[in-house]
């Protein structure tokens, strides 16, 4: 009962006026989804956002999500499906007490790609994703997302993605970040040591021998310690090198990163923190708690519009189910704390 009555001063104490839960959740611990998609193309007729959104916010209400955070993903350049901000801010327009936006999936990936291939950064391409970068900081963004480094195919219209985690355009993106103080969403399967690519993983388009990106993220995270990078998709690994110890070792040199949890069973069955009828992991508990300023529920959940034949969310209760199993403080800190200090707009 007392934690139930703390519910809406608890909100206020942070700035969270207005965001109180419905009744039916009002027993869940609160928590921020930093990091999901609205999947607006339907079976027939235009893309609809708003229809995403309402299913988004559905699940909200029933998992005891206070705010989500959707982002455009990462795309290549000419992806039927692109999209960015624009399709999505008047969505959190409509809904600012429970929906923020991040910028630049598919606006910056494609000129990053652009550069790959080019093997080098024109003048003019560095002008171009200057202007872009500072075009979407100007904009009602709460962070940069979502930024691909190695971004592995999963099936059709699912790109593959590969960036060098140090591209200087990366670094540059880092400074402008730092100026507006704005976070940045990376999305990079881990590759500590060369490695096979898992005979699940179709290649091509994915790569069949995986080449080390530790160490240029590294590099990326040293460029500038004023930008929080934001390393998506912890628990959800797809080379099995995205350990525990791993990420215990990158928290310690880099304070300016962090990490976002993500759970469901179509990654590699290992590096879970949390795996269904067996509970937490006992060494990524112990990582949770020891370094629970640093972690975040990023689901990574596609909302789908009425009309779409896609059949998502897959694991829309993942972030809740791991929060679950976890000391309330430390609930607390990742689910609510963390979001706060990293996406700091999200105050406003
Ligand atoms: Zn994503």
């Amino acid at each position: 009962m007392r934690r139930r009555l703390l519910g809406g001063a608890f909100l206020a104490g942070l700035g969270l006026i207005g965001l109180a839960q419905p009744l039916s959740a009002q027993s869940l611990r609160p928590y921020i989804d930093v990091h999901a998609h609205l999947f607006a193309v339907q079976a027939r007729g235009i893309d609809d956002y708003s229809g995403a959104a309402q299913a988004a916010m559905r699940a909200m209400g029933e998992l005891g999500a206070l705010k989500m955070i959707v982002l455009p993903p990462p795309f290549p350049p000419d992806h039927p499906n692109s999209y960015d901000f624009e399709a999505l801010l008047p969505i959190a327009t409509r809904h600012p007490d429970k929906l923020a936006i991040m910028g630049g999936g598919g606006l910056l990936n494609p000129m990053l790609l652009d550069a790959v291939r080019a093997g080098q950064v024109s003048p003019t391409l560095r002008q171009r994703f200057t202007l872009a970068a500072e075009s979407l900081a100007a904009r009602p963004i709460v962070g940069y997302g979502e930024i691909a480094v190695e971004h592995f195919s999963l099936g059709n219209l699912h790109p593959h993605l590969s960036v060098p985690a140090d591209h200087p355009l990366l670094l540059l993106l880092c400074d402008i970040a730092a100026k507006h103080n704005l976070p940045i969403d990376l999305h990079m399967e881990a590759i500590e040591r060369p490695a096979d690519l898992d005979s699940r993983y179709r290649s091509p388009p994915n790569p069949a021998r995986l080449m080390p990106n530790i160490e240029a993220l590294e590099r990326l995270l040293a460029h500038n310690r004023a930008t929080r990078i934001l390393w998506a998709h912890a628990g959800w690994d797809n080379t099995g090198q995205r350990t525990a110890a791993l990420t215990r070792r990158l928290l310690a040199a880099h304070p300016n990163l962090y990490i976002s949890l993500k759970m469901g069973p179509d990654s590699l069955a290992v590096n879970r923190p949390f795996e269904r009828g067996i509970g937490l992991d006992p060494e990524w508990a112990t990582l949770l708690i020891d370094r629970s300023d640093r972690f975040l529920i990023g689901t990574d959940q596609f909302y789908v519009a009425p009309n779409s034949n896609r059949r998502f969310p897959q694991h829309p209760g993942s972030g809740r189910t791991l929060l679950d199993a976890l000391p309330e403080d430390i609930a607390r800190r990742i689910g609510i704390e963390n979001p706060l200090r990293v996406f700091p707009r999200l105050r406003s």
